[in-house]
């Protein structure tokens, strides 16, 4: 998720790169560098931290290079620090590189590599490219050559940048699965990983297709498949200004991020199966518990990670013969939670700095129980103190309103639950369908995002409400809650969620006339049950928003959204995008700050 700019032409390259990576720093902000090309060699310059630690170190006036790359950092293999930032460069620093993405045959390509005599400088996944261009080179007698023959050796994903000394004026950019932007004017040629950081100079852009290499010269801008074979050139017009190209052409960040969640659960599954579709979580081999002592699990975290959890406990102890707890992290702490060795905690945080899921590890840790946290930033103070860390793969998320991040969440605690029944031998019923379903979550996201226009106009509905009430049974319950919270954070109106059932114990007293209530129910076994309850309230005056699944006749309700077929321990993850969506439409409709709701903060860093 990180950012790249590159630029190559007959003025400085360097400011052109350093503006271009600030517009982009919202991608990735944990560490910056750039390489800059003169005719004898490279220079790279390359820090932890955000971009402004990184201009400070440079002479920026006296960097007359009209050639270089520049990275902002986005961790996925290696903490962030000085020696995993981008560039990556060959062993004589002939040859650099930045990279957006997932080498996934990294470690084979290493240990081919280092058999070979190449030796290492940082942990990433990206470096391996640097040496194996290296080899090529040497191979090749090439750069051109070399490129080519190293993309044909990849697996994963990347939007790939490469500058050398052997080639001084080109810039050689390969993408699969990242997105690249490549423009240029008369006398230079330039990319970026969004449009934004293309802005200040051209608004005629050439998206790069996945498959694609572009080489840039000043100039001029060739564009080949990675065979080599020459292809036409599908340039488009960018109409919008600076400001709202960094949100992708959204207005708000939550918009953006609702609609990254495709790709975002697309990442965080990325390698986590493997080629006999049973779940890859090296992490959890690696944690040290013998597991058939394993006496109970405890999931806990705070806010919308808590919601994941409550998601993830409730399909956890449909299947396992092992008690398992969901706490809220500030509860754990000042309960009497039964720690042991024979006890697994699991922690959830986006941010991994949440104080009260910290304090929380530690005391699991200080009991003697296995640790294992969910986090989404590398490195962060979570992930250095549980056992070990299984990383959502969600970018980095700027609305304070997560969105996301708790799909993303869901997805990696689902996987875990599928180890833990390997792990313990409890039996998930229809397993090799359940993973087949996952494979195909972004492709669900995508449709069900494609029912925006339906929940903007039902959004009307509650704009002038005081109240909302969101209902469900089961695994429809934590989806209730999370849209109730989502509405609350964002729009302002109060909002409560209910186990269906729980209703007519007492809340059913605030239902009146035209009170909207929002109805899960897409989990087949308690559709009808909870299908009762909602006539109970509409007996008194509700109006109801069903939401539901692709079977559940539901004809006699006038606003219905159903979620594609899939399985019902992952409909949640779809049926929760429209209470996402819910939120934005009514916080819009309102005039709310969407992005920075009041007395709010992103990262809860105090207990
Ligand atoms: N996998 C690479 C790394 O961890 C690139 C991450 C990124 O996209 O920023 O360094």
């Amino acid at each position: 998720m990180c950012g790249i700019t590159g630029f190559t032409g007959k003025s400085r390259a360097l400011p052109f790169l350093l503006q271009g990576l600030e517009k982009l720093e919202y991608r990735g902000y944990d560490s910056a560098g750039v390489t800059l090309v003169g005719t004898e060699e490279l220079k790279t310059w390359k820090e932890k931290g955000r971009l402004s630690v990184l201009e400070e170190k440079l002479d920026i006036a006296h960097c007359p290079q009209r050639c270089g790359i520049g990275h902002t950092r986005w961790a996925t293999h290696g903490i962030p620090s000085n020696l995993n930032a981008h560039p990556h460069n060959n062993m004589d620093n002939t040859i650099s590189i930045v990279h957006n993405g997932i080498i996934e045959n990294y470690v084979e390509l290493r240990a081919d590599l280092e058999a070979k005599g190449f030796v290492f400088a940082s942990e990433t996944d990206t470096e391996t490219v640097a040496h194996l261009l290296d080899f090529n080179y040497r191979e090749t007698g090439n750069m051109r050559d070399a490129v080519y023959a190293t993309i044909a050796g990849l697996e994963g994903s990347f939007a790939l940048c490469i500058v050398s000394c052997y080639d001084p004026e080109t810039i050689y950019v390969a993408k699969k699965e990242n997105p690249m932007i490549v423009g240029k004017t008369g006398d230079a040629a330039f990319c970026a990983s969004d449009a934004t950081g293309l802005l200040s100079l051209t608004k005629d852009v050439l998206p790069l297709d996945d498959g694609q290499i572009a080489i840039l010269k000043p100039g001029s801008i060739e564009l080949t498949d990675f065979a080599g074979k020459a292809l036409e050139q599908n340039w488009i017009h960018i109409p919008y200004d600076m400001e709202a190209a960094q949100k992708g052409g959204y207005d708000s960040f939550m918009m953006k991020e609702i609609h990254e969640q495709p790709d975002a659960v697309r990442e965080t599954l990325r390698g986590r199966f493997d080629k006999n579709d049973r779940i890859r979580m090296d992490e959890i081999d690696a944690l040290e518990i013998s597991w058939e002592r394993l006496r109970r699990v405890y999931f806990i975290a705070c806010g919308t990670a808590y919601h994941a959890c409550i998601y993830a406990r409730t399909l956890f102890d449909r299947y396992a013969d092992i008690d398992s707890f969901v706490m809220p992290a500030s509860e754990f702490r000042y309960g009497t939670p039964k720690l042991d060795a024979d006890t697994l905690c699991v922690f959830v945080s986006q941010s991994g700095e949440t104080a009260d899921t910290l304090a929380a590890v530690k005391l699991a840790n200080e009991k003697g129980a296995a640790t294992a946290a969910i986090t989404n930033v590398l490195g962060s103070s979570i992930s250095r103190t549980a056992d070990v860390t299984l990383y959502t793969a969600a970018g980095p998320e700027i609305a304070v309103a997560s969105t996301k991040a708790y799909t993303t969440q869901i997805v990696l605690l689902i996987c875990l639950i599928m180890k833990l029944a390997e792990k313990t031998g409890f039996v998930i019923p229809d397993y090799a369908h359940l993973v087949a379903d996952m494979k195909r979550l972004p492709q669900i996201l995508t449709e069900i995002l494609k029912l925006e226009d339906t929940v903007g106009q039902l959004a009307d509905m509650l704009k002038e409400q005081r109240d909302a009430y969101f209902i469900g049974r089961q695994l429809d319950y934590p989806t209730a809650l999370e849209g109730a919270l989502k509405l609350k954070e964002v729009s302002y109106v109060h909002a409560d969620a209910y186990y269906a059932g729980e209703l007519k114990h007492g809340p059913i007293a605030l239902i009146e006339k035209d009170t909207v209530v929002v109805a899960m129910a897409t989990q087949p076994e308690v559709a009808a049950k909870t299908m009762s309850n909602i006539q109970e309230t509409i007996a008194r005056g509700a109006r109801i928003i069903l939401i539901t699944d692709s079977t559940i006749p539901a004809e006699r309700f006038e606003y219905v959204l159903r979620v594609p077929a899939v399985r019902e321990e992952l409909a949640g993850i779809a049926a929760v995008v429209l209470l996402q969506l819910f939120a934005y439409f009514t916080a819009k409709e309102k005039g709310c700050d969407i992005d920075k709701p009041r007395n709010l903060a992103k990262s809860v860093t105090v207990e």
